[in-house]
């Protein structure tokens, strides 16, 4: 079903046995990458969505001025309309930040953590004020449980990534139910936060995956641009990939296993951020745009 990732998943799991790394490697091991794909349902996941372009010109929604000036001058303009940093109340600390609608946003989304990579991204997104999604596997919460707690706490966001890195379409709705209530058990334990939506392994859906979705209230996120930093392993190559592919609306696939990615944020997100950016969290992105996230449905961008 995956036949071009079979020699590039070999690869991976040669590499990750010859590193002989076990602690920050998903079991499988296995990337996200490429376009999401999803089974007998076509869909424009991974593919840049012809919204894009315009999607981030935010109205200036806020009432006008309620007196008219008494001179020739232009009335000023709204005050800007502050999204809570937290709309759906997961963050557990303040954020003390909110939204310009008046500017673009993007999401940086990293996978397959919690790992001994998740507190140096955490505080990188904090030095500069901003913040980031981070989709866990439930298997590796418990054993990184100061990280997972770190992300909620410097008011990132924590979403699902599977138990253990699964193929959810390749398994029982049972099997798939419980690779969500695990992961968000030790996700809501370890960080007093319940998801309500996650990324799939792979971007891997079916109708029986999103069916599960929808009656465990969960909704899917996937990513509109694909770094491959998986695959390039370079700083360089993810910093340049970043900056050339950013646009508005852009939900970015990252992996947060690789030093080399982590070194590429470094000067990505202050790039990003000269660029005018807000770099913002998965759910703060859709809210900006007005959109309600409902269970079972697939959000990418
Ligand atoms: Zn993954």
């Amino acid at each position: 079903m995956f036949p071009r990732f079979s020699r590039i998943a070999l690869t991976v799991i040669v590499l990750a046995g010859v590193a002989g790394s076990t602690a920050s490697v998903p079991p499988n091991g296995l990337p996200d990458s490429g376009t999401p794909t999803i089974a007998s349902t076509p869909d424009p996941s991974g593919t840049p969505s012809p919204t894009d372009a315009i999607a981030s010109s935010p109205s200036a929604s806020a009432s006008p001025a309620p007196t008219p000036p008494p001179s020739t001058e232009p009335p000023p303009p709204p005050p800007p309309t502050i999204i809570p940093a937290c709309p759906s109340g997961q963050c557990s600390s303040p954020v003390g930040q909110g939204i310009d609608p008046n500017r673009p946003v993007i999401a940086l989304t990293f996978d397959d953590g919690p790992s001994a990579h998740t507190k140096p991204l955490v505080d990188l997104f904090t030095a500069h004020g901003a913040h980031a999604t981070f989709f866990v596997l439930g298997n590796l919460v418990d054993p990184y449980s100061n990280e997972a707690a770190a992300i909620v706490n410097a008011g990132s966001e924590i979403m699902g990534h599977s138990w253990d890195h699964s193929d959810l379409t390749k398994l029982t709705p049972q099997q798939i139910r419980d690779q969500f209530t695990m992961t968000n058990s030790a996700i809501q334990r370890t960080t007093g936060v319940m998801p309500n939506a996650y990324r799939p392994p792979y971007g891997s859906l079916s109708d029986a995956v999103k069916a599960v979705s929808q009656e465990t209230g969960l909704s899917i996120i996937t990513w509109n641009v694909d770094t491959q930093d998986w695959l390039t392993r370079d700083a360089q190559q993810v910093h340049d990939w970043v900056m050339t592919h950013a646009k508005p609306n852009a939900i970015i696939l990252c992996h947060e296993l690789y030093e080399s990615t982590v070194e590429a944020m470094r000067t990505a997100i202050p790039g990003l951020i000269a660029q005018g950016y807000q770099l913002v969290t998965v759910s703060q992105l859709l809210q900006a745009q007005g959109v309600t996230m409902e269970p079972g449905v697939v959000y990418d961008s």
